[in-house]
């Protein structure tokens, strides 16, 4: 039989402690739908706050055959052979939908996968980007609190998955392909603005050229762009995951940032920000759960947004309404 399922403070106990089996049970709590789970994932998260929040949190981008996965297979073990702890999350709007994940896939990762001082999660499945987010939040803190003291946050470019990891981490990495201007356009204008730094992969053999070439080109597009920060213009390095080429450039850039964004106070800042724009989310969530919870109410939303779409009931008539049923 497994085992009994330990205490709120002994899993809190044990995840400090670096175990990583309790690691993984802390995550499972997190991502669980179960109620008497939620109330266990929330003590555990309020007693391990006091241990988090000291990682490199970094997100990173890129579309489908980029080299994410070579990247930070490459990146993460320079970082572990490099005395680093490196937790690897996945944010994955696909698998929200069809429940299969395009990331965070142990053996797209197989140095990574083995070495003990790395940690790869996948992405939660179930739920919203919303819900998956909040989750790989929480994720992000549990690793924090066992020792982890980088935390790379993996997603692709559908939707506002993108924003929504940008929002979670303390720098936001973006990896194009070589080959410029129709590839300059099919990028999506959003991620230009979000970016911290801007690295073009696959920037070896006969790729090297064109690699520079995109690289001058993204410069150009960023220097259009106006500065987000006054202490940090986002750099556009040219790199190779798979033959490990500029990677140690790419994590001095990472260094240089945190250690620029926190004498200039704009890293506390940052993540204040997301802090609390995180607990505006969850309670939206919660509201919008506590919402459709009751059947009958849900059937009636349903049918009022039905009636909205045919233009039987008037916008404010229809909110009005379901504002009645929720008792505000
Ligand atoms: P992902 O979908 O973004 O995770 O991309 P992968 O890491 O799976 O890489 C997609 C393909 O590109 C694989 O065949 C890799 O071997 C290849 N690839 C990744 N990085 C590089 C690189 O730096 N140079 C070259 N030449 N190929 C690369």
């Amino acid at each position: 039989p497994p085992a009994p399922s330990p205490d709120v403070e002994t899993l809190a106990a044990q995840i400090r402690a670096g175990n990583r089996a309790m690691l993984a049970r802390g995550i499972t709590l997190v991502e669980s739908r179960k109620a008497a789970h939620r109330d266990k994932a929330r003590a555990l998260l309020q007693l391990l706050l006091p241990f988090t929040g000291k990682a490199h949190r970094v997100g990173i981008t890129g579309v489908p055959g980029v080299g994410k996965s070579t990247t930070i297979d490459t990146l993460g073990s320079n970082l572990t052979a490099a005395g680093h702890r490196v937790a690897v999350l996945a944010v994955d709007p696909s698998s929200t939908r069809t429940g299969g994940s395009i990331l965070g896939d142990k053996t797209r990762m197989e140095r990574l996968a083995t070495d003990p001082n790395a940690f790869i999660r996948p992405s939660p499945s179930a739920g919203t980007l919303g819900g998956v987010a909040a989750k790989t939040r929480e994720t992000m803190l549990l690793c924090e609190a066992a020792g982890f003291d980088v935390i790379l946050v993996e997603t692709v470019g559908i939707g506002q998955s993108e924003t929504t990891v940008a929002d979670m981490v303390d720098f936001f990495l973006v990896l194009m392909l070589p080959g410029a201007g129709d590839e300059l356009q099919g990028i999506k204008k959003g991620v230009l603005e979000i970016a911290d730094m801007i690295a073009v992969n696959k920037a070896d053999g006969d790729g090297a050229l064109r690699a520079r070439s995109a690289a001058a080109d993204y410069r150009g597009a960023l220097h259009i762009l106006a500065p987000r920060s006054p202490t940090w213009t986002p750099p556009v390095i040219t790199i190779s995951g798979l033959a490990n080429q500029g990677l140690d450039e790419m994590w001095r850039q990472v260094e240089l940032h945190r250690d620029r964004m926190t004498a200039s106070g704009e890293l506390q800042a940052r993540r204040a920000r997301q802090q609390v724009a995180w607990m505006w989310d969850m309670l939206q969530q919660r509201m919008m759960e506590a919402l459709t919870r009751d059947p009958a109410r849900a059937a009636r939303i349903k049918a009022l947004e039905a009636a909205v779409r045919d233009g039987d009931v008037a916008v404010s008539v229809a909110v009005e309404e379901i504002a009645g049923l929720m008792g505000i």
